[in-house]
Parts: structure tokens; C-alpha cells; sequence
């Protein structure tokens, strides 16, 4: 037994090696595509559950490494938050988002991922504010969406950064609510104007009496606070009449529409096709 031990150890050694040697391989080639811009932003579209009218979109950040493939963004952002490189994915694809955003129509509007790494320094909310200025854009057309969890261990400075963002006139988002440890205290504190239901309670509505009580909880909650509330990860037109009978006011997902390139949102959302 004890030499069994002993080589399995052996083989546990071998594939940290092995795991080191390719992280590290990850990590140069993040490096590379940050610094020559080789990141690409797309944008899945919202859509308003009370209009019935798309009326924004979330830009989701992509790393291509070939035609059809692409290194999945929960792969790669937690590296770039660990290696000092999430600041510079961030700027990227904001000032793809805010030149994109400036030829849209005006009553459309853009969400973007921030990580909370991102803030407590100024200098962000310096940048965003300046980049609106810059393109000529409203700030109410710029949404910032930041995940519940890394948000209870950030400092004081951050809550600082995300009040004057609010103040400045961004609308703010809680990603992926429900499944963290958020507080009503918590909400109440934070200038948060829209609550993003993760796709974890969508996806079991079909199945589970339990998940809709909660939607149309959250739903709830959002209207008490003044808040809107989207559901994310529509997949079916089942459970898009759901969501819609829950309260949510806006929904997200593969059944409203796939993430497409930033640069393809125009023709595909704004154009009046030819007849
Ligand atoms: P998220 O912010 O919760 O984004 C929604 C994710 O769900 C996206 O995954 C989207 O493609 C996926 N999704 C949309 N509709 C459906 C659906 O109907 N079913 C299912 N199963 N999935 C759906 P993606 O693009 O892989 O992004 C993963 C996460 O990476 C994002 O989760 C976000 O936390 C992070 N992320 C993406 N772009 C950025 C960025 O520019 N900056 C930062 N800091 N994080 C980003
Ligand atoms: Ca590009
Ligand atoms: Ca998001
Ligand atoms: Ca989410």
C-alpha cells in the first residue's frame, strides 16, 4: 500500500507540473492578445419584457484562437484578475462599447462587465466618465454589471467608485443574484438599480414550482427597491412566458438572442430590412 501511495504521488507531482507548464503557457498567450488588442467584444441582446422591444445589450469579451474556437471568458478573466491584466481587458472593451455605442440609436443602451478589481482607485470611474464625454453619450445608456460575490470583499474605496458612477448617472447591476450572499442590508447600502437573476433558477422554472417562487420573489424585490430585475438564460419560449408571468422585466438568453459581434449589431438590430 505504502508503494502505491508513493507513486500516486508521483503522478499527482507530474500533473502539477503538467498543470503549471500549460497555465503558464495560457498566461504568456493572454499577455500577447491583450497587448495587440486581439480580443473581441460581442453583444447578446436584452429584451424589455414590458415593451416587447430589445432595447439593450450586454458585451461579453471573447478570445479567439481560431475560427470556430475561443477560449471561454470564465477561463480567462479570473487569470487576468490574477495576473494585473484585468484593468486592461476592461478599458478594451469599454472603448470598443462607447465607439459602438455613439453611432446606436439613442434609446438603446450597453451593458459591461466590471470586475471589482477594476475600482477603488478612481481612476476607472475617471475613464468612464471621460470616454461618455468624449463620445457625446448619455450616461444613462451606459449599464455597469458587477457580480454580488466579489462585491462583499471589496473595500470601502469601491462603494465609493460604484456612488459616484450612480450619482454620474450609469445604471448599476448586480450579476448573477441569488446565488451568492448578498443581504437585503447589502442592497439597500449599495447603488445598485437593477438585480440580473442568474440562469440557474430560469433553467429548473420548467420543473420546479421552487425556482418560479423565487423569480417572482426577486421580481418583487426589485419593484420594492425601485429596482429592475432581468432574467438571464432564456432558453425556451416555455420558460420566456414564465419569467414574463414572474414580474422580471427584462429577459436574456439563447432563445432571445445568441451573442454576435459588436461590429453586427447594427445591421442586425437597427436596420430596416430591405423588401
Ligand atoms: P455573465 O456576466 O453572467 O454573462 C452571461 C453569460 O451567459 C455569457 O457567457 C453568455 O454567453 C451566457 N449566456 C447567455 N445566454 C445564455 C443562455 O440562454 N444559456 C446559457 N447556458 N448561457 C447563456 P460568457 O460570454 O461565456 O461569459 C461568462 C462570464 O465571463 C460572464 O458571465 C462574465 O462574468 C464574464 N465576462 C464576460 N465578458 C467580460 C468582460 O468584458 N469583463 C469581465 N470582467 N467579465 C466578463
Ligand atoms: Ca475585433
Ligand atoms: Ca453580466
Ligand atoms: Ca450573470
Amino acid at each position: 500500500a505504502k508503494q502505491e501511495k508513493r507513486s500516486a504521488y508521483r503522478v499527482f507531482d507530474a500533473d502539477i507540473a503538467k498543470e503549471d507548464a500549460e497555465r503558464k503557457r495560457t498566461k504568456n498567450a493572454l499577455i500577447r492578445v491583450v497587448e495587440n488588442q486581439g480580443l473581441d467584444v460581442f453583444c447578446q441582446p436584452i429584451l424589455n419584457l414590458e415593451t416587447h422591444r430589445v432595447d439593450h445589450f450586454e458585451a461579453l469579451v471573447r478570445w479567439h484562437q481560431g475560427e470556430e474556437s475561443y477560449v471561454p471568458p470564465s477561463n480567462f478573466i479570473p487569470l487576468a484578475e490574477e495576473i494585473g491584466l484585468i484593468a486592461k481587458v476592461g478599458d478594451f472593451v469599454l472603448s470598443e462599447v462607447l465607439r459602438s455605442l455613439a453611432t446606436w440609436p439613442n434609446d438603446y443602451r450597453a451593458c459591461v462587465n466590471v470586475s471589482v478589481l477594476q475600482l477603488g482607485d478612481g481612476r476607472f470611474v475617471e475613464r468612464v466618465l471621460n470616454g461618455l464625454k468624449e463620445a457625446g453619450i448619455s450616461p444613462h445608456r451606459l449599464e455597469l454589471e458587477l457580480t454580488e460575490s466579489v462585491l462583499m470583499s471589496a473595500g470601502s474605496a469601491a462603494h465609493e467608485d460604484l456612488r459616484k458612477l450612480r450619482d454620474a448617472g450609469l445604471n448599476l447591476a448586480l450579476d448573477d443574484f441569488g446565488i451568492g450572499f448578498s443581504s437585503f442590508g447589502y442592497l439597500q447600502e449599495l447603488p445598485f438599480n437593477k438585480l440580473k437573476i442568474d440562469r440557474r433558477f430560469v433553467s429548473e422554472v420548467e420543473k420546479d414550482e421552487g425556482s418560479a417562487a423565487i423569480l417572482r420573489t426577486i421580481a418583487a424585490l426589485a419593484d420594492n427597491l425601485d429596482m429592475k430585475s432581468t432574467a438571464e438564460g432564456v432558453e425556451t419560449a416555455q420558460q420566456l412566458s414564465v419569467v414574463t408571468a414572474c414580474g422580471c422585466h427584462y429577459g436574456q438568453g439563447y432563445f432571445i438572442g445568441q451573442p454576435i459581434p459588436l461590429e453586427d449589431v447594427q445591421q442586425a438590430y437597427f436596420e430596416i430590412p430591405k423588401v
